[in-house]
């Protein structure tokens, strides 16, 4: 059975490169950041700069030629796959919907959760609309109801709320969102932060106040690290 998951995250990278394959542009190079237990930092940057991959990484989506990468001192590469998933809440940038009902493509986050807790998390991630006609049997995805941009993005936020690990990696979470909806999200996300580890790519510059620590990525490098006043 996996080790018992902490419920404080610090994470560091130390000299991290990546590149994809059959790419000879590094996609990172030379990542060194260090991440305290309940830090909130915002990664900003032009769309290519390695945002996204970065995230990935962590999520251990790829490996990096070079470097490594920590979670609470642990080299994520040894940690088995249960405790890995266990202590990272993701938002990806491309959300999945699954052929399924909207119970299960929100259990897949959190098998245990009751209905009860699906329902309150729809609520709080204004998706209750979903719940029209059949509730949690609605049927999405191919053969039922397609989602619109910001529903998907709000449906991964439901899923990482439901998760409810101790990092949390949101990858724009407010993309497509009108700016009532991106003011609740950003509420919303707010509060469940509190004692949470975040990083959370963005290209808005709202909310940032937020966050203790900013960076600032182009072309596979951190060019700038900061707090809001700084930057
Ligand atoms: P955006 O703001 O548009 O989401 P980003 O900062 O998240 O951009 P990444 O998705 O991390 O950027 O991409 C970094 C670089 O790696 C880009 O040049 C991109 O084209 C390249 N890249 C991303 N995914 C792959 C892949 N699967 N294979 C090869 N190259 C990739
Ligand atoms: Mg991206």
């Amino acid at each position: 059975t996996a080790a018992e998951v902490p419920g404080q995250m610090s994470l560091t990278l130390n000299n991290v490169s990546f590149s994809y394959p059959q790419q000879t542009q590094p996609a990172l190079a030379n990542i060194h950041l260090q991440v305290n237990a309940g830090e909130h930092i915002a990664i900003l940057g032009r769309t290519g700069c390695g945002k996204s991959t970065l995230l990935q990484l962590l999520t251990r989506a790829w490996d990096p030629q070079q470097g490594e990468l920590l979670l609470n001192q642990q080299p994520i590469a040894a940690l088995d796959e249960i405790t890995l998933r266990r202590s990272m809440s993701v938002v990806p940038q491309r959300v999945h919907l699954f052929s399924a009902t909207l119970r299960d493509n929100l259990l897949l986050a959190a098998p245990g959760a009751t209905d009860d807790e699906l329902t309150t998390v729809l609520t709080r991630t204004g998706l209750d609309k979903l719940l029209d006609d059949s509730g949690l049997n609605s049927w999405l995805g191919e053969g039922g109801r397609q989602l619109s941009g910001g529903e998907l993005r709000r449906l991964a936020i439901a899923r990482a709320l439901l998760h409810d690990a101790p990092l949390m990696l949101l990858d724009e979470p407010t993309e497509g969102l009108d700016a009532t909806t991106e003011s609740q999200i950003l509420d919303l996300l707010a509060d469940v932060m509190r004692d949470k580890t975040v990083l959370m790519v963005t290209h808005r510059l709202r909310g940032l106040a937020r966050f203790e620590k900013i960076i600032v990525m182009d072309n596979g490098h951190i060019i700038e690290q900061g707090n809001h006043a700084e930057l």
